[in-house]
C-alpha cells in the first residue's frame, strides 16, 4: 500500500500530513455524512479540477471510499466523532439493497454465518476490519487486514493482535456481561475500535451514544 492520499514521507521515514490535501479529506468525510454519494464527491473534485492521490488516476468511488475508510485520518484531520459517523453512514447504505422495481430495501442477512464480530471490528489506526486468524496451535486471533494482506508493506504498523478470548472479555466488560453473549452484541453495537494500546472503543447501533 503507498502513502495514503495527504501525507508525504520526509527525509527522517516519517509521514505527515499536507495542508491542501487535508482540506480535501476534510471536504469529502463531511459531504459523504451531508448524503452525497461516492460517486458524487468524485465527480465534484474532478469538476472543481483537484488533483487526484495519484497523478494518473482520476477520482473515483474506490478512491473516495478508500479515503472514507482511513482511521489515518484521526484525530489530526479528522475527529473521531466524524470517522465514526462515516462509518455508521457507510454501513447502514451497505445495508440497504436496490430492487428490480427501484424500491429499496434493508437487507436482511447483516451478518450471514460469519463470526459475530467479523465485520464489528475496526482498526482504529488504518479504518481497516480487524480479521479472524486461526492460528496452527488452534487458537484464534483477531488482527488489522492491512496487516494480514500487506505484511511488512503495510500502511498500518502499530494495531495490536488480540486473542478471541481477550477481545470478548474486553467486550464484556465494557457491556457489564458477566459472560459473552452474541445475541447482545449483534443488538447493540455498530462498530467496535481497536486501539493500539489494546483498549477498544464502543459505537452502539442506535444513535449515535458513542464511549470515545
Ligand atoms: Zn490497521
Amino acid at each position: 500500500m503507498a502513502i495514503p492520499y495527504g501525507f508525504e514521507k520526509m527525509a527522517s521515514g516519517n509521514v505527515r500530513m499536507v495542508a491542501p490535501e487535508i482540506g480535501v479529506v476534510q471536504r469529502i468525510y463531511q459531504r459523504y455524512v451531508d448524503g452525497a454519494s461516492l460517486g458524487g464527491i468524485a465527480a465534484q473534485l474532478e469538476a472543481d479540477k483537484v488533483v487526484a492521490p495519484s497523478s494518473k488516476d482520476k477520482w473515483s468511488r474506490s478512491v473516495i471510499d478508500k479515503i472514507l475508510s482511513n482511521g489515518k485520518y484521526v484525530p489530526y484531520a479528522i475527529p473521531m466523532e466524524l470517522f465514526v459517523a462515516v462509518q455508521f453512514e457507510k454501513e447502514s447504505r451497505s445495508n440497504i439493497q436496490t430492487n428490480n422495481d427501484g424500491s429499496m430495501q434493508r437487507k436482511t442477512t447483516r451478518y450471514s454465518s460469519q463470526n459475530v464480530l467479523s465485520g464489528l471490528l475496526v482498526c482504529a489506526e488504518c479504518g481497516s476490519n480487524y480479521r479472524r486468524i486461526t492460528k496452527p496451535s488452534s487458537e484464534v486471533v483477531w488482527r488489522c487486514s492491512d496487516r494480514v494482506e500487506n505484511g511488512k508493506r503495510s500502511v498500518c504498523k502499530h494495531s495490536p493482535t488480540i486473542t478471541d478470548i481477550n477481545i470478548k472479555a474486553l467486550i464484556s466488560e465494557k457491556l457489564a456481561l458477566t459472560v459473552f453473549d452474541e445475541e447482545t452484541v449483534r443488538r447493540k453495537l455498530s462498530h467496535i475500535l481497536v486501539k493500539s494500546n489494546r483498549q477498544i472503543d464502543i459505537a452502539y447501533s442506535r444513535g449515535l451514544a458513542l464511549h470515545l
